[in-house]
């Protein structure tokens, strides 16, 4: 049988905990997280009848400071997945040092045959219901798959209804006009594009006319395609749902943005090539970004792979076996817990300045996020190379090592 989310998040705790000779006691706490909330969420639906939807949110640890983590909509979340979820977010938010602990949240729609109206309610009875865990010094949610700014302000709205007071700080990845961060959109690709110039860097390699392959050109991939060409990289080739395109001379990405603007994908675009989709991994590249779904670089894929650096925009997009495939064969992978935490880097920042009531300049929050990706690459690359080990286990070890710390640090009450 195949283990669950969960499961797999113990497994990899272990073995990080098993290299870095982890605290025993500390090992034990974080095996298990340190709240799991469910809720029955009734929600009155436009035809007047009343739906019972299940929601979760989870707090995994919160020594190193509130709880952080997305809140998704989705008809499979259950509570296996959001522990999941809420433990990566301890680990990526320690990694990135950020003074937070893991969270998430979710509810169990489908939202695609949801009315606004219904959306609405469903988070703002979801949000009563779980209220008792959120605030800006306990647990700040954030937009996941399927929720968005919109649901984030309903959500802050709904908080600060029931507390009486106004509350920014309760929620990140907010509308402009509720004091969300311009930066928060591209935060995620800025920060993929700062791990592999470090990368780059510590390889000997230039950037500029090295050349890059992206699956997916979505909320992530695009922006992400859009900053490597402005570094200098040629774009060689690029996928999506609806097919893949080639061109060795380098894509023109503006060109392309403006065509899946139009036409909802890359299939067409007229300065390409069509590829079978598949031949994506085949591609002669130095940087590959898997920015689309999780497992798609399997065993077989990983052998074909010619990219010196594989960044990990997506979540889970290599498999246990590949990983041992890719580390075999030298290619460095820069890992999603820490190659696409740009977005709750720019969270943490949009909190920080909800909290001083004072907005930070653009520049500023662009730099701040480049500054903290790079440390965190630093710290993570160091480890990796002082155990002999890839970056994805020598980030868990740093990520446990720090919430090992604050843990002694504060002792165990009572
Ligand atoms: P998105 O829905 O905006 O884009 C996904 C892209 O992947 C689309 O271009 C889609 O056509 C493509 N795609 C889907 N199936 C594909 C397939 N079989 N082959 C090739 N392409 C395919 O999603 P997104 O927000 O860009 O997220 C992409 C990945 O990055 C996800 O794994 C997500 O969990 C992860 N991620 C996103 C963020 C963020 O800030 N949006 C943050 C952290 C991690």
């Amino acid at each position: 049988m195949s283990r669950s989310s969960w499961e797999a998040v113990v497994e990899r705790l272990a073995e990080a905990a098993n290299l870095c000779k982890l605290d025993p006691d500390v090992h034990r706490v974080l095996a298990q997280p340190a709240r799991v909330l469910e809720v029955a969420v009734p929600v009155r639906l436009d035809d007047g009848s009343v739906e019972v939807f299940t929601g979760w949110r989870v707090h995994h640890n919160t020594v190193r400071g509130p709880g952080k983590g997305g809140i998704r909509f989705h008809p499979e979340v259950d509570a296996d997945e959001v522990k999941a979820l809420a433990a990566m977010m301890t680990f990526k938010t320690a990694i990135l040092d950020l003074p937070f602990g893991g969270a998430k949240g979710g509810v169990r729609c489908d939202p695609s045959i949801l009315s606004t109206n219904e959306l609405e309610r469903v988070t703002r009875r979801y949000t009563v219901e779980v209220a008792a865990m959120l605030g800006p010094d306990t647990d700040i949610p954030a937009p996941d798959i399927n929720t968005d700014g919109r649901v984030m302000a309903w959500l802050m709205d709904t908080l600060s209804i029931v507390h009486g007071s106004h509350m920014p700080a309760s929620v990140t990845g907010k509308p402009l006009s509720l004091g969300g961060t311009r930066a928060h959109s591209g935060a995620t690709s800025a920060g993929c594009v700062a791990v592999a110039r470090a990368a780059f860097r510590e390889l000997g390699l230039l950037m500029a006319g090295r050349r890059v392959v992206i699956q997916g050109f979505g909320k992530v991939g695009a922006p992400l395609a859009f900053l490597l060409s402005s570094a200098g990289m040629r774009v060689v080739a690029v996928s999506d749902l609806g097919g893949a395109i080639i061109n060795e001379g380098g894509l023109d990405v503006s060109g392309l943005s403006d065509h899946v603007g139009e036409t909802g994908s890359v299939a067409g675009f007229g300065g390409g090539e069509v590829i079978p989709a598949d031949e994506l991994w085949d591609v002669d590249c130095e940087l590959l970004v898997p920015a689309a779904l999780g497992g798609v670089i399997t065993e077989s894929v990983a052998e074909r792979i010619t990219a010196r650096v594989i960044v990990e925009a997506a979540n889970g997009p290599t498999t246990i076996e590949a990983q041992t495939v890719l580390d075999d064969r030298g290619i460095v992978v820069v890992p999603d817990i820490l190659a696409n935490a740009g977005g709750v880097t720019a969270s943490y920042f949009e909190w920080a300045q909800a909290r001083q009531a004072y907005p930070w300049d653009d520049n500023v929050v662009a730099e701040r996020l480049r500054q903290r990706m790079e440390n965190a690459f630093t710290a993570v690359w160091a480890r990796s190379q002082a155990l002999g080990v890839g970056m994805r286990l020598a980030a868990h070890v740093v990520a446990v090592e720090r919430v090992a710390a604050a843990h002694h640090a504060r002792g165990l009450f009572p």
